[in-house]
């Protein structure tokens, strides 16, 4: 016998017993930014890998380690996507959606990164990608934070709070990267030796380092929030404002720099406490400067992106996953001429009732074999099909799920009534 392929490392299938939480959590993810005027864009999952090097910037983890790059036959570098901005940004530009216009717009699907798999990291893993072209100022950053608040209220998730930051405009972050070296070469020997190799290239990003014997070093850094600008310092005042009109907590965490190139002034995250490490389910922040980089006109840009695993991991831990996906209904069939009547009344049924999950028994057997069927298809009822319910023009409708003492044999209509009551009341 040869040996079995297995997937991938850190790129996960997700089974049937899972997909009904994935739905349910797309489905209300379409609602929310569908009320606040989202409208969806598909991206290939494949791009052109100088899009990534030229938007994320080369000095990230994503970029120096993290991509999926390979060579098509034509010999061009191609790379799975590892987030979704770059993309839109490039489909903007390329279909003209950005100019003289303001585009709210959102996807859905698979990221690739390398690294090392771990709980809630992987390497092909799914985010909800938001972004808003053509809006300046903080009423939309705020919007976005509403809207995302918003969402974990629907999901009755308590234990996430927002961290707050601006990064300021491209020059008050050239300036304080200046004040930032100084301080870091101060302590060169404390370094690790990848913060030592951004000192010079990349310098803000070891703000950003998970290294624990860095963070005391990290924590007595001069804080960005003293070398704002004044335009950028307003914007965040306003900001913050918005937030507190709308009752919306966070606190201003000075570190909190993104792990990409491409941010200017608000950033932030939502954090939880309930997943350990890997605590991060949302973050996003503007990227005024992106546009032009990627050779469009100047244009103002915020986005942000949610964790799908991430988000179910911490829904499933807090038992805030419904209970849905199993049938509605098992039809049994058994005796002369009952699948032939089976057949017709399941067709029936499924014409009059929107929303009825019904499984039809098939590949024959006795009452029994097809009774165990029914129980471990999740059905809440059985609906028994026999010669004498042929005969009279009946059908037998058995609780299985403890909903009722007994079985009851109805006429077609009165079962028809009572499935699409059932069926109505789940929804
Ligand atoms: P981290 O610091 O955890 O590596 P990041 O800054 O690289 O996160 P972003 O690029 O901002 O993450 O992506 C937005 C969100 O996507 C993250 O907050 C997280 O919820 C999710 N995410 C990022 N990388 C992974 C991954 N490898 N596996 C699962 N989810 C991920
Ligand atoms: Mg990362």
């Amino acid at each position: 016998m040869s040996s079995k392929i297995q997937s991938i490392r850190g790129m996960h299938d997700i089974l049937p017993e899972q997909t009904p939480h994935w739905q349910f959590l797309e489905d209300l993810l379409r609602d929310l930014v569908a009320a606040y005027g989202y409208r969806e864009i598909r991206m290939p999952i494949v791009e052109k890998t100088e899009l990534f090097r030229r938007s994320i910037g080369e000095v990230t983890d994503i970029v120096e380690k993290e991509m999926y790059t390979f060579e098509d036959r034509n010999g061009d570098s191609l790379t799975l996507r590892p987030e979704g901005t770059a993309g839109c940004v490039r489909a903007c530009l390329e279909h003209g959606l950005l100019h003289n216009q303001q585009q709210r717009l959102w996807y859905l699907g698979p990221m690739f990164r390398h690294e090392r798999p771990q709980k809630g990291r992987y390497r092909q893993f799914h985010q909800l990608g938001v972004e808003a072209f053509g809006f300046a100022g903080p009423d939309i950053d705020a919007e976005m934070i509403a809207m995302t608040a918003r969402l974990w209220r629907l999901l009755g998730l308590n234990d996430v709070r927002l961290e707050l930051n601006s990064l300021g405009s491209s020059e008050a972050r050239a300036a304080y990267r200046a004040v930032l070296v100084d301080y870091f070469r101060s302590h060169f020997d404390a370094l690790d030796e990848e913060s030592k190799r951004r000192l010079d290239s990349n310098p803000l990003r070891i703000l950003d380092s998970k290294n624990p014997d860095l963070q005391a070093l990290i924590g007595e850094a001069p804080s960005l929030l003293d070398h704002l600008d004044d335009e950028s310092a307003e914007h965040f005042a306003v900001l913050r404002e918005r937030l507190d009109d709308l009752g919306i907590e966070y606190t201003v965490n000075p570190r909190l720099v993104r792990g990409l190139d491409y941010y200017s002034r608000t950033v932030f995250e939502w954090i939880t406490g309930s997943l350990g490490a890997q605590g991060t389910i949302c973050a996003g922040g503007r990227y005024d400067g992106l546009i032009e980089q990627l050779g469009g006109k100047p244009g103002t840009a915020i986005g942000m992106a949610i964790g799908l695993e991430r988000l179910l991991a911490l829904l499933e831990a807090e038992e805030r996953l419904p209970q849905t996906g199993d049938c509605h209904a098992y039809l049994v069939m058994v005796g002369e001429g009952s699948e032939r009547a089976g057949a017709a009344l399941a067709e029936r049924l499924r014409d009059r009732i929107r929303g009825l999950r019904l499984v039809c028994h098939a590949g024959g057997g006795g009452f029994k074999a097809q009774m165990k069927r029914a129980d471990r298809s999740g059905a809440d009822w059985a609906l028994i099909l026999g010669e004498d319910e042929v005969a009279a023009g009946t059908v037998t409708l058995k609780p299985l799920r403890g909903q009722e003492d007994e079985q009851k044999t109805l006429d077609e209509a009165t079962l028809t009534d009572r499935l699409a009551r059932w069926v109505s009341e789940e929804n």
